[in-house]
């Protein structure tokens, strides 16, 4: 049996309907048709006692998803903090996926393995980051905060004489984790997974943009003598806002305390020259998380550490194995939590390539000027306030109601908006009021996209 004509048959289906779902993009509803039960029995109606051939499958798949899709690589999806695919990008990942190399390390795919060091050196320079620091290629955010939180456990512990890697968290000395009130929980998250616990936490007070307050964690660094990991955020997802990363530097400098940074979108922002100062300070941290398939603009799954003490990292992460050969070249595995995993660099580096430095600097600035439109247009008109001040991609607004009813009002016209189909945004409680947050974080985000945005949002809110 030759397996060659079964690959073209099946990857000509999906180029097919890969086309047609880019191309189906400028006109499709933002929002699909389709409910959940409805898709659960289109999907399940199959006999999995028989078998079916690979194009048919493929056709299948692409027929049911057709109603079930959010258009979120398309302009004018501004939800969360998504984010699409450029087309270099989703090339490289087809790639990756024919090629399905095992990014473990150098013995199981040399390609893999160089093609990291090489998107290391690119996204140093591009994000501005200290030379030498060591980076590790995970899934997300997530597992980002979780990887550079652990190198943070790692230096904190070993300074307390505690082996953490080998003697574990029970019987530990405690540590202190120093977080924002307005932190992404991916944080709370990470605490749980490595053992630390949320009862950690100590929670500092932020101003109205969610941004830590210095005096606060002046105040908590000095109440803190044992080890100490401070948790700042380069990009509060509602407003934006960046923690003084300078000043918490600073502060940092005179304890033992680690900073990481979780900078998942808020990061890229480094890329350009414009919006970099609002990172200032952020080169003398001690580790930053961030995401690629955010405004990276490459597919899930996609995040990267980065960390200023690779040995730190290295400890926390590597894997030993009398099977693994060991030579000069990078070993990925020793950088992130998963052993086997998918080459997800390959579509970071076609970006890289394809965009250059320039163009990702672009992209960045871009996607702020039209948050700013989104924030001019709206803020203009009676009954709509901008909350934020907003300082890079996220927009925040709240529709008034005669009545008082500001929240009643703000989710209601968000779920117009939503049925409408033009546009997504999704509402949020900010400082506990209910809000709606527009993200711009889409390469492909036109002037005209923006413009039939903010026609639908004033529709709904007529
Ligand atoms: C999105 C986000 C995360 C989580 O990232 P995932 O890629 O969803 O795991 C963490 N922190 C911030 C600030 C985020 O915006």
């Amino acid at each position: 049996m030759t397996y060659s004509p079964g690959y073209r048959d099946a990857l000509e289906h999906a180029h097919t309907h890969a086309t047609a779902f880019f191309e189906s993009l400028p006109d499709r509803p933002v929002f699909p048709v389709a409910g959940f039960d409805d898709l659960v029995d289109a999907l399940g109606a199959f006999d999995i006692d028989s078998s079916a051939g690979a194009s048919d499958v493929i056709d299948d798949l692409a027929r049911i998803a057709e109603r079930g899709l959010t258009a979120s690589p398309g302009g004018r999806y501004f939800g969360f903090v998504i984010g699409g695919s450029l087309p270099a990008a989703v090339g490289a990942d087809w790639l990756v996926s024919a090629w399905d190399q095992n990014a473990a390390g150098f013995a199981s795919s040399p390609f893999s393995s160089a093609v990291e060091e090489v998107c290391i050196d690119w996204l140093i320079d591009i994000l501005g980051l200290p030379a030498g620091v060591s980076a590790g290629f995970v899934t997300g955010g997530q597992m980002a905060n979780v990887t550079g939180i652990a190198a943070a456990r790692h230096q904190v512990l070993a300074a307390a004489g505690w082996d953490v890697e080998r003697q574990g968290m029970s019987g530990a000395p405690g540590i202190t984790i120093l977080a924002g009130a307005e932190r992404h929980l991916s944080i709370d998250q990470a605490l749980r997974y490595l053992g630390i616990g949320t009862s950690a936490l100590v929670e500092i007070d932020v101003d109205g943009q969610g941004r830590i307050v210095p005096a606060a964690l002046e105040q908590a660094l000095a109440a803190s003598d044992g080890p100490t990991i401070i948790c700042a955020q380069a990009g509060n997802i509602n407003t934006g806002a960046f923690d003084p990363l300078d000043q918490i530097c600073d502060l940092a400098a005179g304890s033992d305390a680690w900073v990481h940074v979780d900078g998942a979108f808020g990061l890229w922002a480094a890329a350009s020259e414009e919006y970099r100062p609002l990172l200032r300070g952020m080169e003398r941290a001690d580790s930053w998380a961030t995401d690629a398939h955010k405004w990276l603009n490459v597919p899930y799954d996609s995040g990267l550490v980065f960390c200023a003490h690779p040995q730190a990292h290295e400890a926390a992460m590597h894997i030993q194995a009398p099977y693994i050969v060991r030579g000069e070249q990078r070993s990925e595995s020793d950088w992130t939590p998963e052993w086997s995993r998918r080459a997800r660099a390959v579509p970071i580096y076609a970006v890289l390539r394809s965009l250059g430095r320039s163009g990702v600097s672009e992209m960045v600035a871009r996607c702020c000027v039209h948050a700013r439109r989104f924030a001019a247009a709206l803020d203009e008109h009676d009954g709509i306030d901008v909350l934020n001040d907003v300082v890079l991609n996220q927009v925040l607004v709240r529709f008034r109601d005669q009545d008082g009813d500001h929240n009643g009002r703000t989710r209601d016209v968000i779920a117009r908006i939503q049925r409408d189909g033009t546009c997504w945004m999704g509402g949020t409680i900010w400082q506990g009021a209910s809000a709606m947050r527009i993200s711009v974080v889409n390469w492909s985000t036109t002037d005209a996209d923006v413009e039939r945005s903010i026609e639908a949002i004033l529709r709904a809110a007529a």
